[in-house]
């Protein structure tokens, strides 16, 4: 890790423990899959979009899409953070934001089809319930 790199991890921390958003396991596990190289970007082409897809901490590594600010497909996501609005992120979106600002996502380039085509797979928050 590059020194600009933990300055922005720093940054990112700082800014988490503040808010006081997330627990100290989140903050474990989420820098556990960062290590792990659990976070990949999903890039489209040409439009740009991206969506991250972070492993999970399960035995099955099950993958979840998630948006960094305000999705995840994961159970945690829906029940902690939407539905008892207990924690502001999952771990999983608190790994894809430490990976981008440290630049450890691993980078997969997608076409925009490819890109929607995962996205219609993806769970939406309201058919869940
Ligand atoms: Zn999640």
């Amino acid at each position: 890790m590059s020194n600009a790199g933990s300055l922005v991890a720093e940054a990112v921390w700082k800014a988490i423990e503040s808010t006081r958003s997330v627990t100290d396991d989140q903050l474990s596990v989420a820098t556990r899959i960062v290590d792990q190289s659990g976070v990949k970007r999903v890039l489209g082409e040409p439009s740009g979009r991206s969506i991250f897809q972070v492993v999970g901490e399960s035995r099955r590594k099950e993958e979840y899409f998630c948006f960094a600010e305000q999705y995840c497909a994961c159970y945690s996501f829906f029940y902690d953070t939407k539905n008892k609005g207990e924690q502001l992120c999952c771990t999983h979106q608190l790994a894809a934001r430490l990976a981008a600002s440290l630049g450890a996502c691993i980078e997969v380039k997608v076409s925009d089809e490819q890109l929607a085509l995962l996205l219609s797979k993806t769970p939406k928050c309201l058919t869940f319930y």
